[in-house]
């Protein structure tokens, strides 16, 4: 990370925003964390991560939109029915005929809110990647420090570490009283890759904490972690991108679908393990949310319901986001 900011600070923000004013404030060969102001340590990190994570957003989302969605349903129209759906591939997760049409209030809102939100939450983390980058994390830059094995295996401790806190901070988030925060992410049922960034800003900084923990307390070579941070983000667009891998232990779009719609299941990131020691587990494979029984969708409404008169203590309003069926999916599953 350090090195990749000295490279923007010395080729771009110097000769290209602050022009001749650079060449007498530092010398390019000293350490840019000693040579530059903390005000200006900040804000380039800032510019930096909010760039950074656009790209990847834009980039991966771009990708999987344009081949998951855009191609596949130019190409598998079925002319039989009133709406243009694809024939789902092999590994997808439904034949629902509701599966990949998008909804295009739904892709101008899901672009918005990530843009604004990825914004602010660059804003939060560039405080927490300031901290580091002046010696207050674990991110070593020689692999002789720990060695080969530790390198290695350093990335799936980091994966256990932050899907364990990820859990309870997603299921947490489900809490009446704070789902507030997260509820942002969870109007959007039919998710898109451009579904994976939009959250409220301290939502998505709340779940990416884990990440900040992780640097604190493991040693983690800076290149593997920086790197590994990418692959978080586009694990991310995969599973909002109803493309799942179903390979065991994982958990896929698929589960993260089944998190969407039937709400209180499958709060995992990466692995299925929390959700199965801790009951909230949902085969999507098995159990796909549009085929829930009407009576256990009406169980799931009544239980929400319960939980915020409880914290509300008063009257609630009706629900407009929990779990269900619409009309139109209900009546195509009986056809
Ligand atoms: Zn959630
Ligand atoms: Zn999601």
């Amino acid at each position: 990370m350090d090195e990749l900011l000295e490279i923007v600070n010395v080729y771009v923000v110097d000769p290209l925003i602050l022009g001749e004013v650079a060449s007498t404030v530092h010398a390019k060969d000293a350490p840019w964390s000693e040579d530059y102001s903390r005000t200006r340590q900040f804000f380039v990190l800032w510019a930096f991560l909010y760039l950074s994570s656009m790209f990847v957003y834009v980039l991966f989302g771009g990708l999987t939109f344009t081949l998951f969605f855009v191609q596949r349903r130019q190409t598998n129209l079925d002319p039989g029915r009133k709406e243009h759906h694809a024939i789902p591939p092999a590994n997808a997760l439904t034949d629902n005929p509701a599966y990949w049409p998008w909804d295009n209030k739904q892709l101008r809102n899901e672009l918005w809110v990530s843009t604004w939100s990825l914004f602010l939450m660059a804003g939060m983390t560039a405080c927490v990647d300031l901290y580091f980058l002046l010696g207050g994390s674990r991110l070593y830059n020689s692999i002789d420090e720990y060695g080969w094995a530790y390198f290695l295996a350093s990335p799936f401790l980091f994966l256990f570490f932050t899907d364990a806190l990820i859990y309870w901070i997603h299921r947490i988030l489900h809490w009446p009283s704070v789902y507030w925060l997260h509820k942002l992410h969870h109007k959007y049922k039919e998710t898109t890759p451009w579904s994976a960034f939009s959250f409220h800003p301290l939502d998505g900084f709340a779940q990416s904490v884990p990440y900040h923990l992780f640097a604190l307390f493991f040693p983690m070579h800076s290149r593997l972690y920086t790197a590994t941070l990418m692959v978080v983000g586009l694990w991310t667009v995969n599973i909002h991108d109803r493309m799942t891998l179903r390979l065991w232990g994982v958990n896929g779009a698929a589960h993260h679908t089944v998190h969407h719609v039937a709400f209180n299941y499958n709060y995992g990131q990466y692995f299925t393990w929390s959700d199965h020691v801790f009951g909230t587990f949902k085969d999507p494979h098995v159990s796909w949310p549009y085929e829930l029984d009407e009576a256990e969708l009406e169980k799931n409404k009544q239980k929400e319901q319960a939980e915020r008169r409880a914290a509300a203590g008063k009257q609630v309003q009706p629900i407009d986001d929990s779990p269900n069926v619409s009309p139109k999916q209900s009546n195509k599953k009986k056809q």
